[in-house]
């Protein structure tokens, strides 16, 4: 489950607002809003940076995300009409006020959204919702209804996964918009190249003038269906993704491309990457207050405090390494490794911490495992924010096998907490953790253990590999990573010449 956690930021207050480019940003998740991955901290951290851009955020009002904001600061605007199917429709845009937040913050209420639990998927089933296609297609053309009416002329729409990927489809196919976004530049920004939104031909129908871009072979069209993502990378200006080892994959066949590799290859010419950070003042074990003590990299004795009241949390007896999971249950994340490979870790003298949704069988799997091995073995299956970074904070190790990976926010914020990742060399965590073996041709210096197959065989060789690591040769790789600038300062001055050249373009 998601949280909504704009109760915590109430309390109006006016920010200041930098005259420079426009960015409207139409997501599906932002901390600290609404959460359920990765592109919530992602989209969280680039609707702060406000220095020297103006900033706005178009959200959909989940259910949980407007009973999370107190009626205070939530204010409601006029309705917003919009056409499909042929019909009149209407949203209604609330503008959420978070204090300090130096973004304009606006969620529309559409019944698809707003009347059911879930974000992405029915808590019921596990499974997503059948109106999916309909529901992002009326959440793109609300959206971009929205911005005339309350006057937010955008230079740059920047559009995040499948979900809004439609929207520069929209600008050149879809209805008239009388002119309004002629000069509006669209990015896209691949966090997961293998969610695509591909839904039955219909839906594409029921969009006021997009027939015509479905015709076979158009930009929509993906095997008879339609294809929000490939219509996206076809009509953005520019393309970004979250790591350049993915950038790579991504064009490399069918493994990472999940059957658009061919487009992302034909598009390459706008494609750029950016390596997603972290926020480093959210995520930070000296003044984090879910922790049963705060430490920094000088004051690592603390740390012991916290590996202790995990411990005792999560009910496991004390005398040996933990190792930590945080993740979606799902086959990206590699828990199909960890289900091999089960009796052999816990042949090993370890505990195992696991935190994590989603798979119904990988949840059955790991709930009948803690029952198990009670005392060696925990599992919680909710989305505990405050349980995570107690794992951050007090794990020895942190597991992250996945079968690929774009970026992944969970292994930097291990790092910044001081537990060591385990984790497979692909996209990323490439990109991000250093192996104990060194890399070869850089002076960088080890952070992680990483391994290349995907099999539980390589897994369990680097964690036996931590595993043996001195008391003495932990610390110093976990003060290491805990020193590295994993902040989003370089990031998001990358992001900003993007805009500039879009913009120039
Ligand atoms: P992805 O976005 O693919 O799920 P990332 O590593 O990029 O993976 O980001 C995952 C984010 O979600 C991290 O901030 C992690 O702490 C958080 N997270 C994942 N599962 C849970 C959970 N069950 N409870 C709390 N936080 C979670």
């Amino acid at each position: 489950m998601p949280i909504p956690i704009g109760q915590r930021h109430s309390r109006r207050t006016k920010p200041r607002r930098s005259a420079g480019p426009r960015i409207v940003h139409i997501a599906t998740e932002m901390t600290p809003l609404i959460k359920v991955g990765g592109l919530a901290d992602v989209v969280g951290a680039l609707a702060s940076d406000a220095s020297e851009l103006d900033i706005s955020v178009v959200l959909p009002g989940y259910a949980s995300l407007l009973d999370g904001v107190w009626d205070a600061d939530r204010e409601p605007l006029d309705p917003i009409p919009f056409q499909y199917n042929g019909h009149p429709q209407s949203a209604r845009l609330w503008r959420i006020h978070l204090a300090k937040h130096p973004a304009r913050l606006f969620a529309l209420e559409m019944a698809c959204f707003s009347n059911r639990e879930g974000i992405y998927t029915d808590p019921k089933t596990g499974e997503g919702f059948d109106d999916e296609g309909d529901r992002y297609a009326q959440f793109c053309l609300a959206a971009l209804s929205t911005l005339p009416r309350i006057d937010l002329q955008p230079d740059i729409l920047h559009l995040h996964d499948y979900q809004s990927a439609l929207v520069p489809t929209l600008l050149k196919h879809g209805p008239s918009w009388g002119g309004y976004y002629d000069r509006t530049k669209t990015v896209l920004t691949l966090h997961n190249l293998a969610f695509q939104g591909i839904y039955p031909e219909s839906v594409a129908h029921r969009i006021a003038g997009l027939d015509q871009d479905f015709y076979p072979g158009g930009p929509l069209e993906f095997w008879g269906k339609t294809n929000f993502l490939k219509a996206g990378l076809i009509h953005a200006d520019k393309i970004t993704t979250v790591s350049p080892t993915y950038a790579k994959e991504i064009q490399s066949g069918p493994q990472f491309g999940f059957g658009l590799e061919g487009v992302v290859q034909e598009q390459s010419g706008k494609l750029s990457s950016i390596l997603n950070r972290i926020d480093t003042e959210y995520w930070n074990p000296e003044t984090d207050p879910h922790l049963a003590a705060n430490y920094d990299a000088k004051k690592m004795d603390s740390r012991k405090k916290n590996t202790e009241a995990l411990l005792e949390s999560q009910k496991l007896q004390p005398g040996a390494p933990v190792v930590g999971m945080v993740t979606r249950l799902s086959d990206q994340k590699g828990i199909d490794l960890v289900r091999a490979a089960a009796d052999r870790l816990l042949e090993r003298s370890l505990r195992l911490v696991i935190l994590g949704s989603g798979n119904k069988t990988y949840e059955t799997f790991f709930e009948e495992l803690a029952e198990k091995h009670s005392g060696r073995v925990s599992y919680d299956a909710s989305f505990n924010e405050p349980l995570a970074h107690q794992i951050y904070g007090g794990a020895d190790f942190l597991l992250m096998p996945s079968r690929y990976e774009p970026c992944g926010i969970t292994q930097q914020i291990a790092m910044r907490y001081g537990a060591i990742p385990v984790a497979r060399r692909t996209g990323g965590l490439a990109d991000t953790l250093v192996d104990g073996h060194g890399q070869a041709g850089s002076e960088a210096k080890p952070n992680s253990l990483l391994f290349e197959d995907y099999t539980p065989e390589a897994m369990l060789e680097a964690l036996d590999r931590g595993l043996a690591l001195s008391e003495d040769e932990r610390r110093r790789w976990r003060t290491r990573a805990m020193q590295q600038d994993l902040g989003w300062n370089v990031a998001l001055g990358e992001y900003l010449s993007l805009y500039r050249d879009v913009l120039a373009s």
